[in-house]
């Protein structure tokens, strides 16, 4: 369990003052002047030798990312972009960052700028996030008003200005090349990749986009040092991360842990334990509704952490742990997931424009018990075909909850189809009948 000292986001709940005074007294702007002047090269190689792995999901090393941007700048400007769209059902650390701790987010944005030659960062939010988007406005004004930021970023000469840019609430803009049209303006679609956003991104400059938690732990990173990062967590593992539990939950709630917490301890010491008991546990999505959904048996020792998720064929994902108990009728629940990622799709791609609607249709038939078992193979066949043939992940994430489903619960689908050819009643949950 983390310790109280390594916590980075110390007013993740907003009971202290977010403005610059209370970000000031925890700690934030502390000696930023010195760790510029340590240079880019050392800064790159301490959040490298940290092990941070990007906090939005795809979990690839975060320094390393850093240094894939042109070491030189030439005539085209080099940019930082922070993703804030936070589109991922279930997920919500970045917002309570931003309006709780927005100073880490800016601090952070300078330190990650200056180390990649960018003289701007442009944090894209999502449109629904008002309140936020205030915050962080505001939290900007003060860092620039007290000269933490501007023509002369903490007095070392360094240029840095930080805009706030508000989305419109589409999911596929939390994708980096979606998000980085949406930022020139124009429709939210994913491009083609290569070339990669460090050698063509935003208006064709050099750019990196990072998440919101990835940049605001920088910091803390630079100040305490990358041995102490890395010495929480397990190996390649590292550091501490917000974990957002949701669902049949007695305290839902937001919580900084350390990476590779048992998954049982982090619902019962933090989130007041699963509603009924552990044993009315059914099954968890562990990172976001994308990764796929695991059974109990599984959940009872696994731990939260990018290799142990894989391990079990799902994925830590945004971290945001969704719990469904035993009264959870599953079928309709990887349904709905269904259609939501049918309505998010950009269309651009013919195996995800067709396919998602192709998959929602059939696990709507499922879910009414409007079909033949042997279409459960044929769905699972569908989505191997949508996997990985995809301009962008969408794809995989419209179609890994369906695999999840069929790996473990297989037979709650085949009992809707059973219930529904003998007429009795469907009564939701398939356990309930
Ligand atoms: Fe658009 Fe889907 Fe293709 Fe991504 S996978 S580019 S969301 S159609």
């Amino acid at each position: 369990m983390l310790d109280d000292k390594d916590r980075i986001f110390t007013n993740i709940y907003g009971f202290e003052d977010a403005g610059i005074n209370g970000a000031q007294k925890r700690g934030d702007w502390d000696g930023t002047n010195k760790i510029l002047s340590l240079g880019r090269d050392s800064i790159i190689e301490t959040v490298k030798g940290s092990g941070l792995r990007g906090r939005g999901g795809a979990g690839f090393s975060t320094g390393m990312k850093w240094s894939f941007m042109p070491k030189e700048i030439g005539e085209r400007p080099h940019y930082l972009v922070i993703n804030a769209d936070e589109g991922e059902p279930g997920t919500c650390k970045d917002r309570e960052i931003m309006r709780h701790d927005p100073h880490k987010l800016i601090e952070g944005a300078l330190i990650a700028s200056f180390a990649m030659g960018a003289h701007a960062a442009y944090c894209y939010i999502r449109g629904e996030f008002f309140r936020e988007a205030e915050a962080l406005e505001r939290a900007a004004q003060e860092a620039y008003d007290a000269g933490l930021i501007g023509d002369n970023a903490c007095g070392s000469g360094y240029k840095f200005d930080f805009y706030v840019h508000r989305g419109m609430g589409a999911y596929i803009c939390g994708e980096e090349s979606a998000l980085i049209e949406s930022l020139e303006g124009k429709k939210g679609q994913p491009r083609m990749k290569p070339p990669f956003p460090a050698n063509v991104g935003l208006y064709g400059c050099p750019t990196t986009v990072n998440n919101v938690e990835s940049i605001a732990v920088v910091p803390d990173i630079m100040r305490r040092g990358a041995e102490w990062f890395a010495g929480i967590g397990r190996p390649n593992n590292l550091g501490t991360k917000l974990f957002n539990i949701s669902g049949h939950v007695n305290q839902p709630c937001t919580v900084e842990e350390e990476m590779g917490i048992p998954l049982k301890e982090l619902i019962e010491k933090h989130a007041g334990g699963v509603r009924g008991g552990w044993d009315n546990l059914l099954a968890i999505i562990p990172g976001g509704a994308s990764v796929p959904i695991l059974p109990k048996s599984i959940c009872d020792d696994v731990l939260m952490d990018f290799d142990s998720l894989r391990e079990v064929q799902s994925g830590l994902g945004t971290a945001a742990v969704m719990v469904m108990d035993t009264s959870t009728d599953l079928v309709r629940a990887i349904t709905r997931l269904s259609a939501f990622y049918k309505h998010e799709s950009c269309g651009q791609c013919t195996p995800c424009r067709e396919g998602t609607g192709w998959m929602w249709r059939m696990m709507e038939r499922i879910a009414a018990g409007d079909a033949e078992s042997s279409e459960i193979d044929t769905l699972e066949e569908v989505t191997r075909q949508v996997e990985g043939h995809t301009i962008c992940a969408l794809g995989d994430a419209a179609a890994w909850p369906i695999q999840g489903l069929i790996r473990h619960f297989r037979a709650d689908m085949e009992k809707k189809i059973a219930d529904a050819k003998a007429g009795t009643p469907q009564a939701g949950n398939p356990r309930a009948a």
